[in-house]
């Protein structure tokens, strides 16, 4: 009898609780709000990630913290702006002395400490640092697969892309490291190999799930893909096939990855409680024309404050679990932290967080507690602060500045000629009616009688939070050190085109 009762009790317990959900995030990368065929674009082919949005939760208001790779990414492992774990201004080089803080506590710890397996696969760009102080495999995942950096920031076009013996089109970081593939801590490859890259990651990533769900283990995997950023790639099996052309194509491979991924969830039978979360580190760079991306109805691109920097899309699926919608709650990378942490019963950590739960937004369709989102730019000045507020419908312009990320459309705001530029009053969109942010509600520098209640409590939340905001030292700003640059063969010269390597073999 005690023994059946244990049993029920245990089936109520396990009934109640559930167990706690498997995570896969997928992080693209200059992807931006007008790139997806499910955010408009017509000849864009993303079959995997329409399928999510059509079934899933799609995001019309979602914000990234940064315009450029490393805050972003530093926010969405971390729940906190850039500014407090002092990632910034701009972002890491393979050179670089500093990275992601190891005292900042990221999704991954904050899963690992609830028993989930993590692992991280693609492009981390949080610093590598003396002996690879600040790899993935430092800050809470235990297995990582893949470049440190972004995959500009060694000589591209000496490598190869599509078909074989093709040089990869544009130009990179010459004077920077060739790109090591790592697995944990150990370069594998060097100068990475764009043609199998990708490959390499869906093989990596199927069999960490089949893993996980065969040893009944909740899972943590992000999967930040090289994917849109220039210059572009594909594998042979996506190259060619876009009407899109070499953007195209390199958004097809991104795409077909994520459909390995849903098919390696639904093999193992855990569909019902993996929870897909995917969205993009900052806007198109619009610099490298077609070759970029799109930013779609919004403002500019890549290293600005307008939309099209900082607005992106971002697309939540569940099977089973999540309603399919569209909200146009506000969101941010800010609250993945919180979220994964509610859904998983893991504790929050221990440091001021900038995220918000949005558990009760993704399972019952609830409210979005977040009212305000503040945009900070790629140069963060801490006497400056924020360029910009979100505040509701409402987005407040403090400061204005173009960007060489932005440059070649007609645009002549987003062009790095527009220089820096304040305003006061600010400019003021109603983003509902003008998403596209074309027409300042404060022209001319008036302000009508009905607008400056919300004018002064515009003013008021920037205060708030410029005045309560405790900036980190600064990581990006601590310099520069050639010997930091990963080889897979220490000893050899000349550096660093001599770091060459195939499974952590020497080549001559
Ligand atoms: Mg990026």
């Amino acid at each position: 009898m005690a023994k059946w009762i244990l049993i029920l009790a245990g089936l109520f317990i396990h009934s109640v609780s559930g167990s706690p959900p498997n995570i896969i995030l997928i992080f693209a990368d200059d992807l931006g709000y007008g790139d997806l065929g499910c955010y408009g674009h017509p000849t864009s082919h993303t079959p995997n990630l329409d399928m999510m949005a059509a079934k899933g939760l799609r995001f019309t208001d979602f914000y990234t913290t940064g315009a450029v790779c490393s805050p972003s990414r530093a926010s969405i492992l971390t729940g906190r702006y850039q500014t407090r774990s002092g990632v910034y201004p701009g972002v890491f080089y393979p050179s670089s002395r500093g990275g992601l803080p190891l005292s900042e506590v990221t999704v991954a710890e904050v899963l690992k400490s609830q028993g989930y397996e993590t692992a991280m696969v693609g492009k981390w760009h949080l610093g590598y640092g003396i002996n690879g102080t600040f790899l993935p495999t430092r800050q809470g995942f235990q297995h990582f697969l893949g470049v440190p950096f972004s995959h500009d920031q060694g000589p591209c076009q000496s490598l190869t892309c599509f078909p074989p013996n093709t040089r990869c089109y544009g130009t990179c970081d010459l004077g920077e490291a060739l790109l090591p593939v790592f697995m944990n801590e150990k370069i594998i490859q060097q100068p990475v190999n764009f043609i199998d890259l990708v490959p390499l990651y869906q093989e990596f990533s199927k069999s960490f799930i089949r893993e996980a769900a065969q040893n009944q283990k909740p899972f943590f995997l992000y999967f930040a893909s090289h994917h849109t950023h220039y210059p572009q790639f594909a594998s042979a099996k996506y190259t060619g096939h876009s009407p899109r052309g070499r953007y195209g194509d390199a958004l097809l491979e991104f795409d077909g990855s994520v459909g390995e991924l849903l098919q390696a969830v639904w093999e193992n039978g855990i569909q019902n409680n993996t929870l897909f979360f995917f969205t993009s580190d900052n806007g198109p760079e619009t610099m490298r024309m077609e070759r970029g991306g799109s930013s779609g109805l919004l403002k500019c691109g890549k290293s600005t404050t307008y939309e099209g920097g900082m607005r992106e899309p971002a697309i939540a699926y569940w099977h089973s679990k999540i309603k399919p919608g569209v909200t146009s709650k506000l969101a941010s990378v800010l609250d993945i932290l919180p979220t994964f942490a509610s859904l998983a019963g893991a504790p929050l950590p221990n440091k001021t967080l900038d995220g918000y739960d949005l558990s009760k937004l993704l399972l019952n369709g609830g409210e979005s507690p977040r009212n305000t989102f503040h945009y900070y730019p790629p140069s963060i000045d801490p006497a400056k602060g924020i360029f910009a507020l979100r505040f509701g419908k409402y987005k407040a312009h403090f400061y204005t500045q173009g960007a060489f990320h932005s440059e070649t459309t007609p645009d002549a705001d987003c062009h790095i000629t527009a220089g820096l530029t304040a305003h006061d009053p600010p400019l003021l969109f109603d983003l509902d009616t003008d998403p596209a942010e074309n027409y300042n509600l404060l022209k001319g520098g008036r302000v009508p009688k009905d607008l400056e209640p919300v004018l002064n409590m515009i003013l008021q939340e920037r205060d708030r939070f410029q005045n309560s905001m405790e900036y980190g030292e600064s990581q990006t700003n601590l310099g520069k050190d050639p010997s930091l640059r990963p080889c897979c063969n220490p000893e050899c010269t000349p550096k660093p085109n001599c770091c060459r390597c195939q499974e952590g073999r020497s080549q001559k």
